[in-house]
């Protein structure tokens, strides 16, 4: 798959040559997005689908672990790889010897981007570099089915302290992109469009108070993980997103106003359940009512909004 990045287009001489072509390029997607009813999720790489480290800096604990009889089968089982760097590793080091890395992958990975292509483009943003990207690619998605869009590594991350992500290397509108990063402060321009998810810690830190999963010798659940409950909410999302109201057209769509109506629905919902375990069962249908009626006062309201921000426009 080629790294696509749109670094030719931003270095540009020209600055309206290089926005012009820029809005070209995310029109263009925007069209192809829009007629294959999908949308474009953005992944990071480490702590949000996997977690690495140099055998080196494992700490003593998770030496033994490995050369424990669970670590050795979890590496024949394929939930652990170990691998040798050949081109220059995401950290510098001094040592004449290439490094040996471990890598497991979060529970449920495989099955996440697979589902997921189904109603999403889907492209990596991670601040590790295009060797050890290339070869977490190869453990992911080895024929490239599902990660079909861009593959951004910090070699195409404009130099900042500390670093950052952001839209402006993305080929898609901010209206259609969903971020999914365990780490919300690098997408400071763009929280919009984060879902948030817990950071996975398979390996031991002995800088951080939360237990590895090492250290309680077992793994994130499959059916109740993280990425399970991130799948479920992005397709909550991708289904706001393509439920038109009468007289809206995908113009008035937005990626951000579909994660917050999805959240207020959440709470609406979560409200809702906590009147009626207070109440008798013969006021349930009429708190039901109450509800409909606030439920579609809300969507009135978004629907005004939305007509008087484009009226403004
Ligand atoms: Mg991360």
């Amino acid at each position: 798959m080629a790294i696509q990045n749109l670094k030719a287009t931003v270095n540009s001489s020209s600055s309206s040559i290089r926005a012009n072509s820029i809005k070209h390029v995310r029109d263009e997607n925007l069209k192809t997005l829009l007629s294959k009813k999908k949308l474009h999720l953005v992944l990071d790489l480490d702590n949000t689908i996997l977690e690495s480290s140099i055998f080196e800096d494992l700490t003593k604990y998770d030496r033994d672990y490995i050369q424990r009889s669970v670590g050795v089968k979890m590496i024949e089982e394929k939930k652990l790889y170990q691998w040798v760097c050949e081109g220059k590793g995401y950290k510098v080091r001094l040592s004449v010897f290439p490094d040996v890395y471990l890598t497991k992958l979060r529970p449920y990975v495989k099955t996440f981007l697979k589902e997921a292509s189904k109603l999403f483009d889907k492209s990596i943003f991670t601040l590790g570099n295009l060797a050890y990207t290339t070869k977490m690619l190869e453990l992911l998605d080895p024929e490239r089915l599902y990660i079909n869009s861009q593959v951004i590594t910090r070699e195409y991350v404009p130099l900042s302290t500390p670093w950052r992500k952001g839209h402006d290397l993305l080929k898609s509108h901010e209206r259609v992109v969903l971020v999914v990063d365990d780490a919300k402060d690098v997408w400071e321009a763009n929280t919009k469009n984060l879902i948030d998810i817990a950071p996975y810690g398979f390996f031991d830190d002995e800088s951080s108070d939360k237990k590895s999963w090492t250290r309680k010798w077992e793994d994130e659940s499959d059916k109740y993980g993280e990425l399970a409950r991130v799948l479920r909410e992005l397709k909550k999302i991708h289904k706001e997103f393509y439920n038109l109201e009468e007289g809206e057209d995908y113009e008035s769509r937005d990626v951000r106003d579909a994660i917050e109506e999805v959240k207020r629905k959440f709470s609406l919902q979560g409200t809702k359940q906590g009147m009626i375990s207070q109440h008798a069962k013969e006021t349930t249908s009429e708190i039901d009512e109450c509800f409909k009626s606030m439920d579609l006062n809300c969507r009135r309201n978004r629907l005004n909004r939305i007509q008087t921000s484009h009226d403004v426009m």
